[in-house]
């Protein structure tokens, strides 16, 4: 299909057809893994013609692979960017981009809520090497505005936030950081929300970052991440980020699975997130229950603006039991059905505690800053039957 055509074809259309290429060799309709480190040259003057840049083709799997553009071309169809690059994991496609804005002297104002390792490469990474890092709510536009500096190159953020379920006006906050500066890269992780239920490049962000080992995938067997923005950027995120600085390269087959799960994203998302919503209902009406963080719930503090920003709430819940981290570790071990485990978006429900697991990279202080409290637990609501769940539920709920 044409590209000009898809642009205004529905989600799952272009999950499915945008950025294919038609194989004209054989014939197959599933784009082929080219499982390949390197590719030949006819002669030693067209290898130097690539590397000048001066005729197309790939070289070397690093710099571009067939598969990984084919998924490349599709993730920037679906995030409405110009264009994508792939990385090895969530971090490696966080890192390889942060290190493409910034350096030593430059500023970066970030959430305060945000994944452990994320925080941990801003918190005392980065600023080992001379960048400097503010963490504030930006939930908070007055946050922004008090930190924004002349040497400000990005302000960074999640919403929804991992793990409390944070809520942050995109479009209000690039405003604002575009209107102090508008070469300010304003960076959204959209790994919670996924593009079929918010598109922040057109809430106006300039950049997109994804852990792909979550929704994208969806099947939890592949470590994956994306940046998607402009052919400019994208161009200086693989050829210095990604090249140079980090290496963190895709491989083919990984490229090809999430091609593979990506034809079925915009179902399994509504089906993560129809269950979800029930859930959050039930947890809400449970009295075992001490609060629910889900942007669905009309109690939660930025459901208003989720319900702008986002066409439906996900599927991702946080949610505190009575008792605090003892009550909420004993429901944890109770579970039959559902598995303790970190990572999400899979097709198994999956529930992890983050103030010990995902977001033990904070101390105290942090994470009583970041919302997260010692009882907080965080579910992935997976594509079992949701009647399955709430029974898995109700039986650890009996042995508090
Ligand atoms: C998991 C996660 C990451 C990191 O991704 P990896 O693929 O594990 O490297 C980043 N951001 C968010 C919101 C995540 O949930």
């Amino acid at each position: 299909m044409e590209k000009e055509k898809l642009e205004n074809a529905g989600f799952g259309t272009r999950a499915v057809h945008a950025g294919n290429i038609r194989d004209t060799q054989y014939g197959s309709l599933t784009m082929p893994i080219y499982q390949t480190s390197t590719f030949y040259f006819e002669n030693c003057e067209q290898g130097g013609r690539r590397f000048a840049g001066e005729e197309g083709g790939y070289i070397y799997s690093r710099l571009g692979n067939p598969t990984t553009t084919v998924l490349e071309n599709k993730i920037a169809a679906l995030e409405g960017g110009e264009a994508c690059a792939a990385a090895a994991s969530g971090m490696g496609a966080i890192s390889s981009c942060l290190w493409s804005i910034a350096g030593a002297g430059k500023h970066i104002i970030a959430d305060e809520t945000l994944y452990g390792c994320t925080f941990a490469l801003l918190n005392h990474g980065m600023t080992e090497y001379g960048v400097e890092v503010t963490f504030t709510d930006l939930s908070n536009l007055e946050n922004l505005t008090a930190n924004l500096r002349e040497n400000t190159v990005a302000v960074y953020l999640e919403t929804p936030a991992n793990p409390n379920l944070k809520i942050t006006d995109i479009e209000l906050l690039a405003k604002t950081a575009h209107e102090y500066n508008s070469d300010i890269k304003v960076v959204c992780d959209n790994t919670f929300a996924s593009p079929v239920l918010q598109s922040p490049l057109k809430l106006g962000a300039d950049v997109v970052v994804h852990s792909a080992t979550k929704y994208l995938n969806g099947h939890g067997d592949v470590i994956a991440g994306f940046v998607v923005g402009s052919a400019e950027f994208i161009t200086r995120v693989k050829m210095f980020g990604l090249k140079d600085m980090t290496g963190s390269t895709l491989g083919p087959f990984e490229a090809w699975l999430i091609l593979r799960g990506l034809k079925t994203l915009e179902l399994r998302v509504a089906r993560h997130t129809e269950s979800a919503k029930k859930i959050a209902q039930y947890l809400y009406d449970n009295e075992k229950v001490e609060h629910v963080n889900y942007p669905g719930l009309p109690s939660h503090p930025g459901h208003e603006i989720a319900k702008r920003q986002m066409r439906d709430f996900g599927g991702m819940i946080s949610f505190e039991i009575k008792g605090g981290k003892e009550a909420g570790m004993k429901f944890c071990n109770s579970l039959k059905l559902c598995t303790i485990a970190v990572s999400l978006g899979d097709a198994e429900t999956l529930v992890e505690h983050p103030a010990s697991m995902t977001h033990s990279t904070y101390g105290p202080e942090d994470l009583e800053a970041a919302g997260i409290s010692a009882g907080l637990i965080r579910l992935s609501v997976g594509l079992e039957n949701v009647d399955d769940i709430i029974a898995d539920f109700e039986q650890a709920f009996k042995q508090i």
